[in-house]
């Protein structure tokens, strides 16, 4: 390092407060014309060429995905020497509510730490990618990505979620969708009641025998189903019925384990009720969030100097299920919370929506692109903190966390 890890940091405080208008104004930008998953074209846009006017290299519609990029400093891939950091940003708002998970202080504040650490650094050995990573509320837009290998090589991938809480890791469940259809026979209830089986009846059961099972599950896991067919007239015995149920689990190897459970429930009652059952997932599987504590405590010690000190989440907490957790188990990741408002507010609400263009959001925004922006800068520069992060992933991993 040419100059002092202080001076470094120093110089990066200067290169967001120089931009931090300007980050203002994008983030108010995308909170003014909200865009949901997968048609975030104007904030994509945006964001790409915020990134290419500073020099990065930037490659559109990656992985299939319109409305994702991925900007590119330094060596092209797997060319490079040195570590290769990779800081994400979500820009997808929710329907009807606009920005109410503040996803647009995601946006600025990732954009911010990629132009800070690359004005800050020049060029350096190692990779910065500032990766554009839409539909986080819905579909996964980081699950293409990394299924595309868009993070192979990848050493650390950085951002923060605006939230309720100023904690230093997020704890998200795994989760999936299932589809369960229970195939019976249709009969006149009355005319022929011998005849019938009763689909609908099946998946009541099924519905019955999770209520026994939801008592033993594990911290984190938790299945949430809806009946979303459950015949067709009251004169006609259901020949089909079918759940749609959302399954959590605490880890990624819980999740696996709850599903086995619903498999083995509804082949019990299809058994019970001589009925047929069909079990298939449906959508993508999103992945338990693991923390890197090297990373997460390197961007926790940068926010504590800005003035916002993060602590460890409540035990037994959990925050719902993101696309990172995808990203998080395939490659060193962080992704801490940062309040917005109190704690007992909520995000999903018009009243979050209101703080993601406050100024206690702007405040946010700021403070997490100088730390995101000084973790960087460590990653790239010090070889030790990606061997020591990825020492953390590997334990973590073998752990089953
Ligand atoms: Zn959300
Ligand atoms: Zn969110």
């Amino acid at each position: 390092m040419s100059q002092t890890p202080e001076a470094l940091y120093a110089r990066i405080k200067e290169e967001v407060g120089v931009r931090a208008d300007r980050l203002w104004e994008l983030s108010l930008a995308l909170h003014r014309e909200p865009e949901t998953a997968y048609e975030e074209h104007r904030a994509s846009r945006l964001l790409a060429d915020a990134l290419e006017a500073e020099g990065f290299r930037v490659e559109r519609g990656v992985a299939g995905l319109p409305t994702a990029f991925v900007a590119r400093t330094g060596p092209a891939a797997g060319a490079g020497e040195g570590p290769c950091l990779a800081l994400l940003m979500e820009y997808d708002a929710l329907p009807l509510l606009g920005h109410a998970c503040g996803h647009n202080l995601i946006a600025s504040a990732g954009l911010g730490a990629a132009l800070a650490v690359r004005a800050a650094l020049g060029e350096v050995e190692g990779t910065l990618l500032a990766v554009g990573t839409p539909a986080e509320e819905r579909g996964g837009g980081k699950v293409a990505e990394v299924e595309a290998g868009l993070f192979d090589g990848v050493d650390a991938a950085l951002m923060f979620h605006p939230g309720v809480y100023d904690w230093v890791w997020a704890p998200l469940t795994a989760s999936a969708q299932v589809r369960v259809g229970f195939h019976g026979r249709a009969a006149h209830p009355t005319g022929s009641p011998t005849e019938g089986i009763d689909a609908l009846g099946a998946l009541i059961q099924l519905f019955n025998a999770l209520g026994v099972l939801h008592k033993r599950l594990p911290d984190g896991s938790h299945i949430q189903g809806i009946v979303t067919d459950g015949g067709r007239a009251t004169n006609i015995v259901p020949e089909y019925a079918e759940g749609l149920f959302g399954l959590r689990g605490g880890t990624t190897a819980a999740l696996e384990e709850l599903m086995e459970e619903l498999r083995s429930c509804a082949q019990g009652v299809a058994l019970a009720t001589r009925t047929r059952v069909e079990v298939t997932g449906v959508g993508g599987r999103y992945e338990h969030f693991r923390d890197n504590d090297v990373l997460s405590g390197l961007f926790a010690g940068h926010l504590d100097r800005v003035g916002i000190s993060l602590s460890e989440p409540t035990p037994g907490v959990y925050l719902g299920s993101s696309d990172i957790g995808n990203v998080s188990t395939r490659v060193p990741a962080i992704h801490p919370w940062i309040a917005i408002m109190d704690s007992d507010g909520s995000d999903h609400t018009p009243q979050f929506a209101e703080a993601a263009a406050g100024p206690r959001g702007r405040r946010a925004m700021l403070a997490a692109a100088e730390a995101l922006a000084c973790t960087a800068a460590d990653v790239l520069l010090r070889a030790d903190v990606s061997e020591r992060a990825w020492a953390c992933f590997h334990r973590k991993a073998t752990a089953g966390l």
